[in-house]
């Protein structure tokens, strides 16, 4: 989608500090960091919100999680602990409207969450 942030990004219009691509997902560091780790995983597919999943996407939401299993291993955090998530519309916070799970890693993670 031509007016999509991370559709941007995905196309290398907007530049962003990429960690981890392949045929399905990007991965980038977060502009406005809110961990010392803070990548976001984001499908090439322009998808909107959670709420746009179908059956068709159960492998992709799975391949999110594994690489970014595979990126909170390669920057050390594995071990330590980090946490996935996704925010899905407005009262969670979600301002980019195209599909992301944050990894945060690197220091103490209160909750429950804000
Ligand atoms: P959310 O609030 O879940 O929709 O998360 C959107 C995230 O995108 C926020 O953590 C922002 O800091 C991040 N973000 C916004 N613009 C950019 C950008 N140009 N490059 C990287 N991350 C961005
Ligand atoms: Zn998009």
């Amino acid at each position: 989608m031509n007016d999509c942030l991370f559709c941007q990004i995905i196309e290398e219009k907007i530049p962003a500090e990429r960690i981890y691509e392949d045929e399905h997902v990007v991965a980038f560091s977060d502009i406005n960091p809110q961990a010392p780790l803070h990548v976001l995983v984001v499908p090439r597919h322009h998808i909107p919100t959670l709420n746009d999943l179908g059956p068709d996407n159960e492998s992709l939401v799975g391949h999110m999680h594994v690489v970014a299993a595979q990126i909170a291993a390669e920057r050390g955090v594995a071990q330590a602990g980090y946490r996935t998530l996704l925010n899905c519309n407005a009262q969670a916070g979600q301002t980019v409207f195209h599909l992301h799970l944050h990894l945060l890693g690197g220091r103490e993670l209160g909750w429950p969450p804000g």
